[in-house]
């Protein structure tokens, strides 16, 4: 019985983990739920609580206490509010962690998760960008894994044979090109919240369709990549391919490219982590390639989405860089989504955020102590709090000059 809990649970990923589960027939007597943790969408945290009977759940919106209350009435079942509850429900023992709390949110419930010892499923890119290694050494430290849920790198995660690190010449992120793909910088001038939010392949959350969007989304995953895999950033590459049926690539020295296919639903990679090391059997979608018929690829045009250019130089500074890139993005998206931003403005801001910065040292290796030192993920959030403030003065800046 391996006791799962799912960070996120009310998500577009957690939603998926849980009918996963409910596919594989097993839950109840392969799977058991320990923990569900949801923001702030109550109604639907109460409903799974009601269906899963976890060990404990968790809603992070601490004003909603009452609700939440009224509504789970006398179930039976445990129940807690509030950013505490939630990182203490993400650090309780259980054998695998879905951690799928979105943005930098998901930073602290994640990190507690790291030191659980479970495997980590790990779809928050964005805790992974701004900890960097440090959170990889931490599962591993507690003797856990981490197995990455992002389709492309849950493809590499297939397809890199460790033994023959040294011969890998380059990883290959596939990108779907998001909405706009063919778009030229004067089309996307005007381009609104609304054609934003139409993902051509896949179902997301809002943060990560904006992010597909501006490929904001493929810039993370290259940071995402050069972590997970501890590879430098040129050898790295983006390759536009509009059907998102290859998830990515390894390309190895001796001429051979390695790929992993699939249909573009989430549930794939997910069934992977869940099974790791073995492959489960479920109905999942298949995939018809004659049906299909033509699969193509572009370069990606950096000129329209320089987010993807701007998660690069931030891999390549370090020192923060990539905490600063991801913090001005989820405060940009916020405000496009809000309609207070334009959509080219999103990567304006950032970069004038990552111009602007100042990035206090990050804690050496030498003075992290690998199962306690908390220091890299306190270190992220305190950048990620002084750049929501300069964002606030970008802001404040550009409406003076308007
Ligand atoms: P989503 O917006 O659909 O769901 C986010 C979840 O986080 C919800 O359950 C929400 O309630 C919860 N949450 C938000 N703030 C919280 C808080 N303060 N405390 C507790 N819970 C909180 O997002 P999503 O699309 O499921 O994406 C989740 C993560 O997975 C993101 O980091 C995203 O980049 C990554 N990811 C998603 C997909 C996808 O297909 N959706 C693919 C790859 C990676
Ligand atoms: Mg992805």
């Amino acid at each position: 019985m391996r006791r799962i809990s799912i960070l996120g649970s009310t998500g577009s990923i957690g939603v998926s983990t849980l009918r996963l589960l409910d596919e594989t027939g097993r839950l109840g007597e392969d799977y058991v739920i320990e923990a569900l943790i949801g923001g702030r969408n109550v109604e639907l945290l109460v409903e799974q609580a009601l269906k899963y009977r976890p060990a404990i759940t968790v809603l992070g919106d601490a004003a909603q206490w009452s609700r939440f209350r009224e509504l789970i009435g006398n179930a039976g079942l445990a129940i807690a509010c509030g950013e505490e509850a939630v990182c203490a429900a993400a650090g309780r023992k259980a054998d695998w962690v879905m951690a799928a709390i979105v943005g930098i949110a998901g930073l602290k419930p994640t990190w507690a998760a790291a030191g659980t010892g479970a495997v980590l499923a790990l779809a928050n890119k964005e805790s992974l960008v701004c900890c960097g290694r440090a959170l990889i050494e931490r599962v591993e430290a507690h003797g856990g894994r981490v197995l990455p849920v992002d389709s492309e790198h849950n493809a590499i995660y297939q397809v890199l044979d460790p033994s023959q690190r040294d011969r890998v010449s380059r990883l290959i992120l596939t990108a779907s090109g998001g909405p706009f793909l063919g778009r030229t910088r004067e089309d996307l001038k005007s381009v609104t919240v609304e054609q934003a939010l139409k993902h051509p392949n896949w179902s997301m959350g809002a943060k990560i369709t904006i992010d597909s969007a501006t490929l904001a989304n493929k810039g993370l995953e290259f940071i995402e990549a050069a972590y997970l895999f501890d590879v430098p950033a040129d050898k790295i590459s983006v390759l536009v391919h509009p059907q998102s049926v290859i998830h990515s690539m390894v390309e190895y020295k001796d001429g051979s490219s390695l790929a992993q296919l699939g249909s573009p639903d989430m549930r794939v990679p997910i069934s992977y982590c869940l099974a790791w090391p073995n492959r489960i059997d479920w109905q999942a979608p298949r995939l018809d390639l004659a049906a299909r018929g033509t699969l193509t690829f572009a370069e990606p045009d950096l000129d329209a989405f320089p987010m993807l250019r701007l998660a690069r130089q931030a891999l390549e500074a370090g020192q923060g860089m990539p905490t600063v890139f991801n913090a001005a993005n989820e405060v940009c998206v916020q405000a496009f989504l809000d309609r207070k931003i334009a959509f080219l403005q999103i990567a304006e801001f950032v970069e004038s955020a990552m111009m602007r910065a100042q990035l206090p040292s990050i804690p050496s290796k030498d003075h992290v102590n690998r199962d306690t030192n908390d220091g890299m993920m306190i270190s992220a959030l305190d950048i990620d709090r002084d750049i929501r403030r300069l964002m606030g003065e970008l802001f404040a800046e550009s409406r003076l000059r308007a």
